[in-house]
């Protein structure tokens, strides 16, 4: 079946000028999550994307325990300002066995498991010792100080669910139940090259007419962020016939095949074409800039993204498109949307109604206020506007220009990894 036909959130659009929204839709219509798992010890897991729930066998502690240094006291013992007889101490690994009887505590450590018969630490720095008796003053809390088993995880209760990406805090977790092993879906595999007759490679002396080719590597260190296995393609020049091999390749060893340039109207633009020759280009016009030509397609069975080749509009595709279908099909099922964050423009920003623009900006503190400027020239060839900026400024579709002072939306640039 055509991806065309499974997805019919792009009835009535307009084929010219796809708003950004109705495409990603239209996007993640077309996806479906990898189903293939491995088995990694847990440290290899870091950054990858969880397969099953984890549901602990144990209670995280697995006894009551003492949080402070101090003494394990029976609450009902004090009335007032109350001398206690000291009868052993407990610490952290080495428990107390005996049993505390009214008029009697314990010393006791952080860590340590609560000696039967106790219920409440009074931390050390608030007691003294009088004749070898230890006197705890008035006013303690019954159950202070305690930790209680299971209280951090629940035997039974799942604590990650299926499709998170692993972090530091879940891989101390997942050692904290004493698992030594998980199961994450498989990665991506992400092939990539660079169109482009002009294009010269690194080490190549520059000849006239020709730019080095940047975007091959903007896309290594976006896609390195994502965590995917990269295939680099190198570079492919506009030849219909070196195009089709390296479309055919590329498509066979990969899950998502990512091309930059020759998705425009030009003479030399074969890419789209070549797209639709070997397998399906659902959209290729997006209301949005930097970014209009980009087209999304199959063929066999991967994915194809067809970004510009102006180097700002690679980056502001992948961004917001890439970068989703890429999470989502490996399998992420919590929520990955970058945060749109409010702040004021600091200057007026030009925009017409019409398109979504990706403006790049510097977000910085005016006092106690964030506010937003751009990074100056916004060419879509202009990559150090990348560079410089620590956000995106999202203009929304409908929006017109803006005044300073206006509230806008950003999108950091650190979040989008
Ligand atoms: P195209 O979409 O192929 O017409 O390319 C649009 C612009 O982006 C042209 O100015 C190209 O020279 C430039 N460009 C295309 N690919 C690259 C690349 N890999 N690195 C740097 N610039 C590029
Ligand atoms: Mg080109």
């Amino acid at each position: 079946m055509s991806i065309a036909d499974t997805v019919s959130c792009l009835d009535g659009y307009d084929p010219n000028a796809l708003r950004v929204d109705k495409a990603l839709q239209a996007i993640r219509a077309c996806l479906t999550p990898i189903s293939e798992t491995e088995d990694l010890p847990i440290r290899d897991a870091l950054g990858r994307v969880l397969a099953h729930d984890i549901v602990p066998a144990i209670n995280v502690p697995a006894h009551d325990n003492s949080a402070m240094d101090g003494y394990a006291v029976r609450f009902s013992d004090l009335q007032g300002e109350t001398a206690l007889d000291e009868v052993g101490a407990a610490f952290a690994g080495r428990v107390f066995d005996g049993k505390v009887g009214p008029g009697q505590c314990v010393r006791i450590m952080t860590g340590a498991v609560m000696p039967t018969g106790t219920d409440t630490v009074v931390i050390q720095e608030v007691t003294r010792k009088e004749s070898g008796r230890i006197v705890i003053p008035a006013g303690q809390k019954a159950k202070q100080n305690v930790r209680y088993a299971g209280e951090d995880l629940k035997a039974g209760v799942p604590v990650l669910r299926a499709g998170k990406r692993i972090r530091a805090a879940d891989l101390g977790l997942i050692a904290s139940l004493g698992i030594g092993s998980v199961k994450v879906k498989r990665k991506l595999r992400v092939a990539f090259f660079a169109t482009g007759d002009e294009l010269a490679s690194i080490g190549a002396p520059l000849k006239e007419g020709e730019v080095y080719d940047s975007n091959r590597y903007t896309l290594f260190g976006m896609l390195s962020d994502l965590g995917v296995d990269l295939i680099d393609l190198g570079v492919v020049r506009d030849d219909p016939a070196q195009l089709e091999k390296a479309f055919k390749g590329a498509s066979e060893k990969s899950d998502v095949v990512i091309t930059t340039g020759g998705v425009s109207v030009g003479e030399a633009d074969f890419t789209r074409e070549l797209m639709a020759k070997l397998g399906e280009v659902l959209f290729w016009k997006i209301a949005m800039r930097p970014g209009r030509p980009m087209a999304f397609g199959r063929i066999g069975n991967a994915f194809l993204f067809g970004l510009p080749g102006n180097p700002v509009a690679v980056m502001v595709t992948f961004h917001q498109f890439v970068r989703d279908a890429l999470l989502y099909v490996s399998g992420r099922t919590d929520d990955y949307a970058v945060p749109l964050l409010k702040a004021r423009a600091a200057e007026p920003l030009r925009k017409v109604p019409g398109r979504t623009e990706y403006q790049r900006g510097i977000l910085f503190r005016d006092g106690a206020e964030w506010k937003v400027k751009t990074t100056g020239q916004q060419g879509s060839g202009v990559l150090r506007s990348m560079s410089e900026a620590n956000c995106f400024i999202v203009l929304e579709h409908e929006r017109g220009k803006v005044d300073a002072g206006e509230p806008v939306s950003v999108q950091l640039l650190d979040a989008l990894a």
